[in-house]
C-alpha cells in the first residue's frame, strides 16, 4: 500500500479555542475580543491558503528498524525502540498543509504585522498536528480496518522527538520520496514546507504505547505531551 491522500480543510481547521491555547492563553481566560477576531482571521486564512496532503505507505518491521537505526545520534533507551517491535503493524507517513500558507504567514512578517503573522503560525502548527491526527484515523480505518478493536490503536511518532533523532528523516525521505507530494529535506533535516510532519504510524495493543517517561532526554522537554496521549489511553 501506497497512497496519496488529499486531506480535506474542514478535517483540520482548529478551533478557535485551540489557537488560543497555542498562544498560550487557557481555555477558562477571559479573552479581549480584539484577540478573539484576531484569531477568526487567522482561521479564515488557514482555511483559504492550506492545501494539505498526506503520503502513506505501509513499511515492514525490518525495513523501519533500518530507518530507525540509519542514524548514530539516537538515544538509547528510548521509548520507540521498545514499541516498534511489539507492534502488529507498522506504516510511515509524510503530510504537509503546504507551501501557500507558509508563504502567508512569511508575508505578514515581512510587512510587520506580527500580531496577525504569530497567529497564524499558531493556527497552522495546531491544523498540521490535526493533520497527524487525521493521519492516524485514516490509517486506522482505510487499512488495518478493526476499528471496532478493543484495546488496540494507531499513534505516530516522529524523528526528531523522544529520542529519535532528526538525521533519520534522510533513510524515511529515500525510502517513502515525499517529494512527490512537494515536500523536501533541507541539509538541516527540517523539512519544507515548514509546516509538514513525518514519522511512523505504529498500530497495536494500547500497552505498547504506554511507558515511564523517565527517559535522559525527557528533562528537556517543557510540555510532555506522551502523557496527555497516555492519559487518553488509560481512560
Ligand atoms: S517527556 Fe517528551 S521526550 Fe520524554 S517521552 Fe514524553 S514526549 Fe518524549
Amino acid at each position: 500500500m501506497r497512497e496519496i491522500i488529499n486531506i480535506p480543510v474542514d478535517k483540520i481547521t482548529p478551533e478557535i479555542s485551540l489557537i488560543l491555547q497555542g498562544q498560550g492563553i487557557p481555555d477558562e481566560s477571559e479573552v479581549k475580543s480584539e484577540i478573539t477576531d484576531l484569531a477568526k482571521i487567522a482561521r479564515d486564512i488557514f482555511i483559504r491558503w492550506t492545501r494539505s496532503k498526506l503520503l502513506i505507505s505501509d513499511i515492514t518491521h525490518e525495513d523501519f528498524e533500518k530507518i530507525y537505526y540509519s542514524t548514530d545520534f539516537n538515544e538509547s533507551p528510548a521509548p520507540i525502540e521498545d514499541i516498534y517491535p511489539r507492534a502488529d503493524e507498522l506504516s510511515i507517513f509524510a503530510l504537509t498543509i503546504g507551501q501557500d500558507i507558509c508563504d502567508e504567514i512569511s508575508g505578514l512578517f515581512a510587512k510587520n504585522d506580527f500580531a496577525l503573522g504569530s497567529m497564524l503560525d499558531t493556527a497552522a502548527s495546531a491544523g498540521t498536528d490535526l493533520a497527524s491526527d487525521f493521519a492516524a484515523s485514516w490509517y486506522q480505518n482505510n487499512v488495518i480496518g478493526n476499528t471496532n478493536a478493543k484495546q488496540r490503536r494507531t499513534l505516530c511518532y516522529s524523528p526528531g522527538y523522544c529520542g529519535w533523532h532528526v538525521s533519520a528523516q534522510r533513510a524515511l525521505f529515500a525510502f517513502l520520496k515525499p517529494e512527490e507530494i512537494g515536500i523536501t529535506l533541507r541539509e538541516s533535516c527540517l523539512m519544507e514546507p515548514l509546516k509538514s510532519i513525518s514519522g511512523v504510524l505504529i498500530y497495536g495493543s494500547d500497552k505498547i504505547h504506554l511507558f515511564e517517561n523517565q527517559y535522559s532526554f525527557c528533562a528537556q522537554c517543557p510540555s510532555q505531551p506522551c502523557l496527555e496521549r497516555m492519559s487518553n489511553i488509560e481512560n
